[in-house]
């Protein structure tokens, strides 16, 4: 049983079918990327795996031990939250609010999880810091250290460099192919930075509408709208 299936999904606003009769699956441990233009429906299918869009046709399931109020979200760079006036720790700690409504009330576990997940990001330091006052890799850090605590099995982040330098952004890649190879966590990423998915990811989830390509990393490289695809962004022309 995969973590996710996706059926046959249709969504769209006001009668406008935006992403159509898509079907792929994630696997445990799977790290897969989600690449297309601008508007080819890449948020809008990050909503409904996040339960906050409902599906016009298909479905989503989740197995494996996975609840979709149990995926680790790390939202897009722009949100407001960035500059919420909280500590490092309560920013963290948040994250275990997901799965259990919203008691005001954290267990000791829950405190305990915030810590290991800091230590793991190698930000414990900053724990009493405000977060807004954190430079952009650390605020990035903290909320992988948050979605962390959300989830024992998968992330799902929407464009999770954008707006970092590419130190920070080597960085960030490589902090992430640490938790998926050594935590056995899938990684679900919508990144506009091709080059550097088709080197961790190990699918390919190429959108526009519907999947133009869905397959293994491998798969794609081989196939004529991933080596289009590449190819373009090696030229910096279209092909
Ligand atoms: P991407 O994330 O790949 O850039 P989106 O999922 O944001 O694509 O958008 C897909 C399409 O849905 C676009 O044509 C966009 O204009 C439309 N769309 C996105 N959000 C809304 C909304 N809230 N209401 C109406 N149309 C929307």
């Amino acid at each position: 049983m995969p973590l996710i299936k996706c059926e046959h999904v249709s969504i769209g606003y006001e009668g406008q079918t935006v992403v159509k009769d898509l079907n792929f699956i994630i696997e445990k441990g799977d790290y897969l990327c989600i690449v297309g233009e601008n508007g080819s429906g890449k948020s809008t299918l990050v909503k409904s795996l996040l339960g906050l869009k409902n599906v016009e046709e298909g479905r989503i399931t989740f197995g494996d031990g996975l609840r979709q109020s149990e995926i680790g979200y790390l939202p897009q760079q722009n949100d407001t939250q960035k500059d919420f006036p909280a500590s490092v720790y309560e920013v963290v700690l948040s994250g275990r609010l997901n799965s259990r409504g919203f008691s005001p009330f954290y267990t000791a576990e829950d405190k305990r999880a915030a810590k290991e997940k800091m230590e793991l990001l190698g930000i414990q330091d900053l724990e009493r810091q405000c977060f807004r006052d954190l430079s952009g890799g650390q605020k990035q850090r903290a909320l992988l250290a948050r979605a962390l605590c959300a989830t024992k099995s998968l992330l799902l982040l929407d464009e999770p460099v954008t707006g970092l330098d590419p130190i920070m952004t080597g960085e960030f890649y490589q902090l992430i192919r640490k938790i998926n190879r050594e935590s056995g966590i899938a990684v679900v990423m919508v990144s506009h930075d091709i080059e550097s998915a088709v080197e961790d990811a190990t699918h390919i989830l190429h959108l526009q509408e519907t999947a133009l390509f869905f397959g293994t990393t491998e798969d794609y490289r081989k196939s004529r709208i991933g080596r289009k695809f590449l190819g373009g962004v090696h030229d910096g022309n279209d092909l």
